[in-house]
């Protein structure tokens, strides 16, 4: 059986693999504004609500574009004109979120922590002192550069203490850890529909406290304008522009899978499992994990190669796609690493054959290298 026939297996940090029921959902035809697509649209809205524990003081507005997309709109919804917004960065996504401010022209500054510990909430509350001030703070829960949970909860509390809002990236957070929405600092949150909700790509959404929403007419964007979307959704139903109808049928499905298994505590738990035995198998082998077990997150995981090994990224990523078995690089500087994602329709199999076909890989690597052939 060729590869393409055979299940390609994805421990990644999404696109994910998607169960039967999902991706056949993705099969029907929808027309964007019939009253079916409005009710469809009205019933993700709700189930990410619900999803997120958030109560009525909050939306689901929903956005097509990957994850990054829901982030960027989130900052050009919410950011008034004329404010300033601390950022806080362990990692590659913390940085976006600086990206786009600078590609905004969003006043900000950058508190930057260690890739491999969670933020410093001591740390932030020096900056917030200080002498600058600002509205908002913008950081991420689940930093996946190197799967580090980051303690939104206490951020935003010491952001509320401070008088300012907290806008967050939970992309890889979202389904399965929890966050505090009766914190009265919380102003949105951001995700999509390719992560821990096992959606496919091509969706995202920001979870809107609705009182922010109605303050926020900054307007630095059209299309990425979530005040004009919400408005929109609520006045007709409908979405501004050409909505991804198979993905959001496909969301629906993959939401409803979601809620019938017991919501975010099941999912957050099924992740502890399959990372469990993934983190106690390839440590047996001699990979090691880059975060320290207290502040790692479950949904992936940063290895670095054995001590002393001539295993690298490059030929271990080879050798896993040959089996059809796909990891993904480190994002951290200066460590030939790799991650480990957990998230998906995997199961102890999957993750057992991973771990049989690293070993593999392993194994080949101390081989003496094969002489050249005589001529
Ligand atoms: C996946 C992810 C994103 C979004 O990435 P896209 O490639 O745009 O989907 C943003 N932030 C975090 C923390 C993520 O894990």
């Amino acid at each position: 059986m060729s590869r393409a026939q055979s299940r390609l297996r994805l421990f990644t940090p999404g696109p994910l693999n998607t169960t039967r029921r999902v991706r056949a959902a993705l099969r029907e035809d929808w027309g964007s504004r019939t009253p079916e697509f409005s009710e469809l649209t009205q019933h993700v809205r709700q189930s990410l609500l619900s999803a997120a524990g958030a109560g009525p003081a909050f939306t689901a507005v929903p956005l097509q574009g990957s994850g990054t997309f829901a982030v960027e709109a989130m900052l050009a919804t919410f950011v008034p004109n004329h404010a300033r917004v601390l950022v806080l960065a362990n990692g590659a996504y913390g940085e976006r979120l600086a990206d786009i401010c600078s590609a905004q022209c969003i006043d900000h500054a950058v508190l930057r922590g260690n890739p491999a510990r969670p933020l410093d909430v001591g740390a932030l509350e020096n900056a917030l002192a200080g002498a600058l001030t600002f509205s908002h703070v913008a950081f991420v829960h689940c930093e996946t550069s190197a799967g580090v949970i980051n303690p939104a909860d206490a951020i935003v509390r010491s952001v509320g203490k401070q008088g300012c809002r907290a806008l967050v990236d939970a992309m890889s957070a979202f389904g399965a850890l929890k966050l505090d929405y009766a914190a009265r600092a919380l102003s949105a949150v951001a995700a999509s529909a390719n992560k821990c909700l096992h959606g496919v790509p091509g969706v995202g959404f920001v979870v809107s406290r609705k009182s922010d929403l109605e303050r926020a007419t900054a307007r630095r964007s059209l299309s990425l304008d979530l005040r004009a979307q919400w408005k929109e959704l609520e006045r007709s139903g409908q979405w501004r522009f050409t909505p991804p109808t198979h993905v959001l049928a496909a969301l629906k499905t993959a939401l409803d899978e979601f809620h019938d298994e017991g919501g975010a505590d099941a999912r957050l738990r099924r992740y502890e499992a399959l990372c469990s035995l993934l983190v106690g198998g390839m440590e047996r082998l001699g990979f090691q994990c880059i975060v320290d077990e207290a502040h790692r997150a479950p949904m992936i995981t940063a290895f670095s190669m054995p001590a002393g090994s001539r295993l690298n990224f490059d030929t271990l990523f080879r050798a896993l796609s040959d089996s059809g078995l796909s990891i993904y690089p480190s994002k951290m500087h200066g460590v030939d690493g790799f991650r480990v994602g957990c998230m998906g329709d995997l199961a102890e199999r999957d993750i057992r054959d991973l771990l049989s076909a690293s070993a593999d890989v392993l194994e080949a690597s101390k081989m003496p290298a094969p002489a050249a052939a005589e001529c």
